[in-house]
This record gives C-alpha cells, sequence and structure tokens, in this order.
C-alpha cells in the first residue's frame, strides 16, 4: 500500500483521504451507512458488512498502521479474537495457545472451544520452543501475545513466525499492549495482528472496539465469518475511534517515555522489590523486544514490598486511578491478583509468578513527577 511508505503520524492524521478520494474522512456519525446507501443507491453498504464509508475508511487506516493490506473493525477487542480465531479453526481442528494470554481470550478458549470440537493447548513459557513442543498433526493456528499481561514477557516474532511457517500453520498476535506504534507484527512474518483498540487506539478509556489487520486473503475469509457473527462497529464509534487515532502516535510515544521514566524510578525505591519493563537491560527478553520493537510499551508492572497492602496502596493514591482497562491519556492501575487473576488458585497464581504485591500500572500522560510524587505520597501513607 501505498500510505505504508509515510510516517506514522501522516497515517493517523490522514489516511483515509489520501488513499481514497471518495471517502472523507470519518468526520460525522451522520454520514451514516443507511441514508448513504440510499442516496447513493448502493444497496450493499450496510454496518453489519462492515463496508460504510466511515468503516472502510478507519480500517484502511489501521491497514496502514499495521502495514497490511487490510484490516477490519470490530465492536470489541474478544469480537475481533473470537472472528479471527473462529475463521481459522473448525472441529477437528488444534490450536496452540500462549500460556500469558488476556483472560478474556483465556475464557473464550477454554468455556467455549470444546463446544466446537476444537481443541487447543496452552503452552509451558513463551519461547518458539515451547510453541513447537505443543504442534500436533491437526494443528492449524499459533496465537501469541507480546507484551503479555501482566509480566510484559517478550515473545520472539520472528521464531514463532518461522515456526508457522514451517508447519504450514497460521500465527496470530494480539498486538493490543505494544499498539502498531510500537510494534508491526507483520514485518516479521506473523500472518495475523488483533488489537484491543479499546485501549492504545482509543487511548481515552471512552471506547469498545477491536481491529483485526491481515492480507487481503485472511481479511476476506475473516469477513465471511464476521458479517454473520455480527460484531461490527458501529458509525458513531467508528468516528470516534478514528478521532482517537490522529493523536496516537504522539500519545504513545509519550507514555513510552513517561513509562521508562517510571520503570527506572521505580527500580531504585526499596519499598518495590521487582519492576518489569521490557525496556530495562535486565528484563530477561530486553534483548528479544530491541530487535522487535520500535518503543517499549507504556505497560509497567511493579512488586510491592511484602507487608505493603495492595489494596491499601490503591486507595491512597491520590492521582492514578484504580482500574480494569489500560492504555488511557490517564495513568491507571490494578492489582491482577485481586481483579484479573483472581479466580486462579494462589498456587496457580504464583506459578506464573505473579504476587499478591503484583501491581499493572497503565502509564498515561501526565507529568513524570506528578507521578512519582504520587507512587511516593501512597507508600509512605500505608507502610
Ligand atoms: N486483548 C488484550 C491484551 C486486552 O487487554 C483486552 C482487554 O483488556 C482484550 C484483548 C479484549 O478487549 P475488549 O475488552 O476490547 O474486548
Amino acid at each position: 500500500m501505498n500510505s505504508n511508505k509515510k510516517g506514522l503520524n501522516t497515517i493517523c492524521t490522514h489516511v483515509g483521504e489520501l488513499e481514497d478520494k471518495q471517502y472523507r474522512g470519518a468526520v460525522s456519525p451522520l454520514y451514516m451507512s443507511s441514508s448513504y446507501a440510499y442516496e447513493d443507491v448502493d444497496v450493499k453498504r450496510y454496518p453489519r458488512y462492515f463496508n460504510t464509508p466511515n468503516q472502510e475508511g478507519l480500517c484502511k487506516k489501521v491497514a496502514a498502521l499495521e502495514h497490511a493490506e487490510a484490516a477490519l473493525i470490530f465492536g470489541s477487542g474478544m469480537a475481533a479474537v473470537s472472528s479471527a480465531l473462529m475463521a481459522f479453526l473448525k472441529a477437528g481442528d488444534h490450536v496452540v495457545l500462549q500460556q500469558t494470554l488476556y483472560g478474556g481470550t483465556y475464557n473464550l478458549v477454554h468455556e467455549e472451544f470444546s463446544k466446537y470440537g476444537i481443541e487447543y493447548s496452552f503452552t509451558k513459557g513463551w519461547t518458539a520452543k515451547d510453541f513447537e513442543a505443543e504442534i500436533k498433526d491437526n494443528t492449524k493456528v499459533i496465537y501469541i501475545e507480546t507484551p503479555s499481561n501482566p509480566l510484559l514477557t517478550i515473545t520472539d516474532l520472528e521464531a514463532v513466525a518461522a515456526l508457522a511457517q514451517k508447519n504450514g500453520l497460521v500465527s496470530m498476535i494480539d498486538n493490543t499492549f505494544a499498539s502498531p506504534v510500537n510494534q508491526n507484527p507483520i514485518d516479521f512474518g506473523i500472518d495475523i495482528v488483533i488489537h484491543s483498540a479499546t485501549k492504545y487506539m482509543g487511548g481515552h478509556s471512552d471506547i469498545c472496539a477491536g481491529a483485526v489487520a491481515s492480507n487481503t486473503q485472511n481479511i476476506d475469509r475473516i469477513f465471511q465469518l464476521a458479517k454473520n457473527f455480527g460484531g461490527s462497529l458501529s458509525d458513531y464509534t467508528v468516528w470516534l475511534l478514528e478521532r482517537s487515532i490522529k493523536t496516537m502516535g504522539i500519545r504513545v510515544r509519550a507514555q513510552n517515555e513517561n513509562a521508562l521514566a517510571m520503570a527506572q524510578f521505580l527500580e531504585n525505591n526499596d519499598d518495590i522489590v521487582k519492576v518489569y519493563y521490557p525496556g530495562l537491560p535486565h528484563h530477561q527478553d530486553h534483548d528479544i523486544a530491541k530487535r522487535q520493537m520500535k518503543g517499549f510499551g507504556g505497560m509497567v508492572s511493579f512488586e510491592l514490598k511484602p507487608g505493603i497492602d495492595s489494596s491499601k496502596f490503591q486507595k491512597a493514591l491520590q492521582l492514578i486511578k484504580p482500574s480494569m482497562s489500560l492504555a488511557g491519556v490517564e495513568s491507571t492501575l490494578l492489582s491482577p491478583a485481586k481483579t484479573s487473576h483472581a479466580l486462579m488458585s494462589a498456587e496457580v497464581r504464583a506459578s506464573q509468578g505473579i504476587a499478591d504485591g503484583l501491581i499493572r500500572f497503565s502509564v498515561g500522560i501526565e507529568e513524570v513527577d506528578d507521578l512519582k510524587a504520587d507512587i511516593l505520597q501512597a507508600i509512605e501513607k500505608v507502610k
């Protein structure tokens, strides 16, 4: 695509208009499918078919951002995840998934797949060898997430893509934590890139959306299933998401910078026992992260010293908000042991390295000194 040659912020702000003279940017939610279809006597335009002018324009933008030929925009990240997986799996097939996976994706697989006769295995770790160990004769898909939630492990994109190619499998990645600003997996040979656009693409904690980017053939295949499952995004939210993406490059780069500063600050605090951030030189996967990421992202996890209660710590914060979601311009955090991973037994949590004092911190774009001061005052109050 032409737009791939343009710079990130140019794509964020312009690509629809540049690519397609007919598309004038998602300027208004009133520029909607049914009335447009009526005026244009184009009866094929219908929101659930992902083909209103607003939807098509945004799909082009997402495709350009991910260096892909095509994309689809969904009503949530999970609609994107489920549509991508189900489009490539049928009864009797098997999928290998990364062990450290977003909880909603784990639930989808664990609670739904057996109903459809789809087999699955979770890896023991996150290296290409761990994936290879789980491949069977009926395996069709490898599914990864990097950086992972909440410990920010990094999976080698090139190695997994090569493994998938060697075995004739489709490789998929949940690229939500990195965002297209920091990581473009298609450049490393991954076939299908998925986003919860609720996160960095939206960036303001006020919409729910998802996206899938790949080559035209794969996107057509996902579309055939997705139009029946009905998970497309309404034009009104398409409009909001397009507005949000205009500033994504600037937002995410500011979040990268703040996150690195906060990771370094937390490392030097005696009340924090561990800091997880792929941008820190001693992070176990730092070398891989350096190879495949353009920025290390806005997510930092850290472990409070035993004796400092994570709930009390969160309540004592004045600026940083406890929140389930992440990636907004405002800093938020949560305790995985008490929220996203609360349903796991303490033993399973411990085996995955998720300590009770672990905090998953989504760093925003505030002044970094204000964030530091908030954390210091909260620790002092509760220790
Ligand atoms: N993938 C990741 C990594 C996530 O963090 C989330 C949500 O938190 C999802 C997928 C699901 O996205 P959504 O909530 O938009 O359905």
